[in-house]
């Protein structure tokens, strides 16, 4: 204990201000000098290598004593903001991931200050919280009786839903009891495409990863929906449990969309929960030539999908949709003496969010989601959407009219994957030649497409949800592969 604690309450403290003014003025400067970097980002490097000294600078001792904050904003500017990963400039299309913007900076500012914790409660930020859930259904046409969740990404939003799938089976109770309360085990599907995330949570989920069953594509990267036939009745003759599919509405790889109608007709046969990836994918569904292809969705038992990637939000926010409610409560929910709801007061408000999910505490991610689709409209997400695939065939035009380039794959939505070829180079020269060219665009600071191996090929991956991208880039992009690859090869 702590013998002199009425001396020490003589002088209280608080991490509050003791200058308001003063911070006041600096933060006007923060928000003023971030706008104008977002204004300018076109004009900045699209990726620079943090230097030695920057680097150096992350390696100091825990600090005990106090500094000021106009000493750290200055660092701040010195050695962080000038070394960004890049993904809110117009040539970055890496792996896959979102621009947010400069009104969502500001609605995360608004959620941090009020530093709402929306797990629990009758206050405003649970409210939103289930208005945005509610805009979400509608927005990807999912039961108006689905429950749904905002989570980190869409990483967790696909254990999330498959948590509730694997303990929606049968009726053993796993919960209570466990998997080796089931006569065997459990088993799914999904495409050989398929995000690493799937089979993390079937490791996580105590499933092992020999249970993932990754179901060969076509040449169009979409899941082979024959072999998936076949594999489920193998199963089933020798005693596995099968107990769900995942369909990927636009994989990682090359954006390819399973054949949704097809796996959702072999869930209804088989008995089979069936969840769609969708992390960037099922945003496609507010495009008019998208939604026959991803109307299944639909129908879909759970469906995962990011909000900071092809909804532009900052991250980080991802969301999953359960369309048996009672299902998605009953695996998560747990109520101790101390999150019971009451009548009134603050403990009262709606169900809380900790029965539909791992987490407890979260934050209030729900408000930049509230403040951006009021303030475009959700038409405006669907115009950049459509650009953003329509650039992506404007890409594949280029990358076709040049002898020197080579397609890997039609493009299908907002992924391109190509590379420059050189006749009389075998395909380990080809990887090494493209490898190289690829690092050199983003040293250069030509572009920062990524990668991927599609059939031993190395290619050169442009994954576009980038609302600041125009033509010029990807003709800049064009103009840089051509020219290192005529150095280099
Ligand atoms: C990005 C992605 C994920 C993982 O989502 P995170 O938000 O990065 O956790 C899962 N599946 C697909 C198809 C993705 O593109």
């Amino acid at each position: 204990m702590i013998a002199n604690f009425e001396t020490l309450l003589e002088s209280e403290e608080t991490l509050d201000p003791q200058d308001w003014e003063q911070v006041r003025q600096i933060g006007h400067r923060m928000v003023d000098e971030m706008l104008d970097f977002l204004r300018d980002i076109r004009h900045k490097p699209v990726w620079q290598q943090p230097s030695v000294a920057a680097k150096a600078s992350f390696k100091k001792p825990l600090p005990e004593r106090p500094e000021s904050l106009e000493t750290i904003y200055q660092d701040f500017r010195e050695n962080i903001l000038p070394y960004p990963k890049g993904n809110i400039h117009p040539r970055f299309w890496s792996w896959v991931q979102g621009t947010g913007s400069a009104q969502s900076m500001l609605a995360e500012m608004l959620a941090s200050g009020m530093n709402s914790n929306v797990a629990i409660g009758e206050h405003s930020a649970m409210y939103v919280d289930s208005q945005v859930i509610e805009w979400c259904k509608s927005m990807l046409g999912y039961p108006t009786e689905a429950s749904g969740l905002l989570v980190g990404g869409g990483s967790v939003a696909n254990i999330t839903a498959l948590v509730v799938a694997r303990n929606a089976y049968g009726d053993r109770n796993i919960r209570q009891h466990g998997l080796r309360s089931l006569p065997g085990q459990l088993v799914l599907y999904a495409s050989a495409e398929t995000h690493s995330c799937i089979q993390k949570a079937v490791e996580v989920l105590g499933l092992g990863s020999d249970a993932l069953r990754k179901i060969p594509v076509g040449a169009d990267y979409r899941m082979d929906t024959e072999h998936l036939r076949q594999r489920i009745a193998e199963d089933r003759a020798a005693g596995f449990l099968p107990f769900c599919v995942v369909g990927n509405a636009g994989t990682v790889n090359t954006g390819a969309i399973d054949p949704l109608d097809e796996i959702l007709d072999i869930c209804r046969e088989e008995n089979l929960w069936l969840h769609i990836d969708g992390a960037f994918g099922a945003l496609a569904k507010l495009v008019p030539e998208y939604q026959a292809v991803l109307r299944p969705l639909e129908e879909a038992d759970s469906v995962a999908f990011d909000l900071h990637k092809w909804m532009y939000l900052p991250y980080e926010i991802g969301c999953v949709l359960v369309k048996n409610a009672d299902l998605h409560r009953s695996a998560f929910a747990l109520q101790p003496e101390y999150l019971l709801s009451h009548e009134r007061g603050l403990a009262a408000g709606p169900d809380p969010i900790g029965n539909y999910s791992m987490e407890l505490s979260r934050g209030f991610k729900a408000l930049k989601v509230w403040m951006s689709f009021r303030e475009h409209g959700i038409e405006k997400f669907a115009r950049l959407i459509r650009q953003n695939i329509a650039q992506s065939f404007y890409l594949e035009k280029l990358v076709l009219q040049e002898a020197e380039l080579e397609l890997l794959t039609p493009v299908t939505m907002n992924i391109v994957c190509f590379r420059y070829r050189k006749p009389g180079l075998d395909t380990t020269q080809l990887n090494l030649l493209n490898r190289e060219i690829l690092m050199r665009l983003h040293e250069e600071n030509v572009a920062t497409p990524s990668y991927t191996l599609l059939g031993g090929q190395y290619a050169i991956r442009v994954a576009n949800v980038n609302h600041r991208s125009r033509k010029e880039d990807f003709e800049a992009l064009v103009a840089g592969v051509l020219r290192l690859g005529r150095t280099f090869a």
